[in-house]
């Protein structure tokens, strides 16, 4: 059964999209630990990060970068957290978090934003790509 992350990339379930590339994608967050939480993944569904083949890896990594970037550049924040976790959804995604604190690392704390706020947030972001 496909996860829930292929079923995004496939446009079965929608997502505020903030990048595509033939082996990667990227969306908001939908329960963000802040605003313009971003979630990079590739295509390839893979559950463990240390699973993936080094080439998809390395891939993942600079298209992570490449959206971290343009998130640094669009969102408010001290700098952008990196982090792999992966107990929720069996699928390889890059959380990309813009921090102001400690508490928005912690998946402790989220934040809630209208649809079309989600809208605004995912379009600022594009225009930084
Ligand atoms: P993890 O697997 O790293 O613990 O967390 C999975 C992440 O995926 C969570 O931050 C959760 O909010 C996010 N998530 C789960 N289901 C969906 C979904 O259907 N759409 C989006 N955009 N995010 C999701």
């Amino acid at each position: 059964m496909p996860s829930i992350f292929t079923k995004i990339i496939n446009g079965e379930i929608p997502c505020y999209k903030i990048a595509e590339e033939e082996d990667y994608f990227a969306f908001l967050d939908i329960n963000p630990n802040a605003k313009g939480h971003t979630l990079c993944i590739p295509k390839k569904e893979v559950d463990k990060i240390m699973d993936l083949d080094e080439e998809t890896y390395m891939g993942l990594m600079r298209f992570s970068r490449k959206v971290g970037m343009a998130l640094e550049a669009a969102i408010p924040c001290k700098r952008v957290g990196v982090t792999v976790i992966g107990l929720e959804v069996p699928h390889v995604h890059v959380h990309l978090i813009p921090l102001q604190s400690m508490a928005n690392a912690t998946f402790q704390h989220k934040e809630s934003f209208t649809k079309s706020e989600f809208k605004e947030i995912a379009a600022n972001i594009r225009a930084r790509l």
